[in-house]
């Protein structure tokens, strides 16, 4: 198998990373001249799973990212979008959360959604033309879109450099393409326990590489990533027009892709370390466990604390996940609840087990649980590792 680089065009792909759990044979490379992580093979067809949750590359069919993304995007579209009489395409629409969004303001708007999940899309239909189908499926007329939409799509896809060149043709000419990815810089985060290199990311975008693969494919930055956020990358991008050709091959990035290699090597390197804490963490949790606990977050964090710190749920008190609890009734056996359940139990302590919402989190669960010894995952984490005295 020779596999090239989806950004740059050569071969000779390093193999960076092996995740854990992956259950198609997923392997992490390099490309050595541009930096660009990428997944092999790149399969981005597998059947559809149940909702599940993991902390290793298996994690299942739960979309969480998409929905905490519709305020950045709208904000893009009311900057650029004049009296919206535009026409957008929303590439992977989900449940249309976006688009509803995008039709309440802009109400002169023509919105097309493409969303293979019809299970999901229907909803999407309510505003927008829908097609139920592979964004890499449709043949969409050239030039007909005044703005495309794509928020935690690009990375899920077989070959994103070909998708983002056919976002430009069905664009007008200085038409707009808002895209938001996964930003590999989270890896870097000292509390990392979950395995990042999911079987369903099969690209792995840095700001320098996502950038230089949205000119190659034929646009201009006006908003490039904004270095604070190290979850998500966010650019906002001009179709060139066609004359400027884009110069071929691209030009190698020796520095870039030094810098991959020296995040991962450190991802691995930090994660296993932080496995190895969290047998401490759930010993702090059970000495906790008199006054009551509750943990707020079932997600990858929970999964990581059961399954490599051998944590029992059945001591908590209650176990709250206002997102998952619309997907699933259980985790590990012990029942998900809403934010109610902690103004009814009254614990002594609240345990948050988020990275992305820890703040938000924190400042609710202390107006419900006033009594309550309010503690984020990476503070127990750091006591853990922290060499006994
Ligand atoms: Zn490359």
């Amino acid at each position: 198998m020779l596999d090239f680089c989806e950004l740059c065009g050569r071969d000779g792909l390093i193999l960076a990373y092996a995740p854990e759990h992956s259950t198609r044979g997923i392997s992490v490379h390099l490309c050595p001249a541009c930096g660009l992580v990428q997944s092999l093979p790149r399969i981005d067809r597998a059947p559809r799973a149940v909702a599940a949750v993991s902390c290793g590359a298996d994690w299942g069919n739960v979309r969480y990212g998409k929905g905490f993304r519709t305020a950045i995007a709208l904000d893009a579209v009311k900057r650029y979008g004049g009296l919206g009489y535009f026409t957008l395409l929303d590439v992977g629409s989900n449940r249309g959360r976006f688009l509803a969004a995008v039709k309440n303001s802009f109400p002169a708007a023509t919105l097309v959604a493409v969303e293979p999940d019809e299970r999901v899309a229907e909803a999407a239909a309510a505003v927008a033309e829908l097609h139920s189908c592979r964004i890499e499926d449709i043949d969409l007329e050239a030039g007909r879109f005044d703005i495309v939409h794509s928020c935690h799509t690009i990375e899920h896809l077989a070959h994103p450099m070909r998708v983002l060149k056919d976002h430009a043709r069905v664009l007008k000419d200085g038409g707009l393409l808002i895209l938001d990815a996964p930003n590999i810089a989270i890896i870097g985060s000292d509390d990392i326990v979950e395995e990042w290199f999911i079987d369903k990311h099969l690209y792995h975008f840095s700001a320098n590489t996502l950038t230089r693969m949205v000119e190659a494919a034929g646009f201009e930055i006006l908003e490039a990533p904004d270095p604070s956020d190290l979850a998500n990358l966010f650019i906002v991008a001009k179709k060139r027009a066609a004359a400027a050709a884009q110069a071929q091959p691209l030009a190698a990035e020796p520095a870039e892709a030094d810098a991959a290699r020296d995040l991962v090597d450190r991802y691995r390197h930090i994660r296993l370390g932080n496995i190895q804490a969290l047998t401490a963490v759930a010993t702090e949790l059970n000495t906790l466990a008199t006054k009551g606990i509750a943990i707020w977050g079932a997600g990858r964090i929970f999964d990581s604390l059961i399954v490599h710190g051998g944590f029992d749920p059945s001591t908590l008190s209650s176990l709250i996940d206002t997102h998952l609890k619309a997907h699933m009734a259980e985790r590990h056996g012990f029942p998900l609840s809403g934010p109610e359940a902690l103004a009814a139990s009254q614990p002594g302590v609240v345990v948050v087990m988020s990275r992305g919402f820890a703040d938000e989190i924190v400042a609710e669960a202390k107006i419900l649980a006033p009594g309550a010894d309010v503690l984020v995952f990476a503070e127990l984490l750091g006591r853990a590792k922290r060499p006994a005295a």
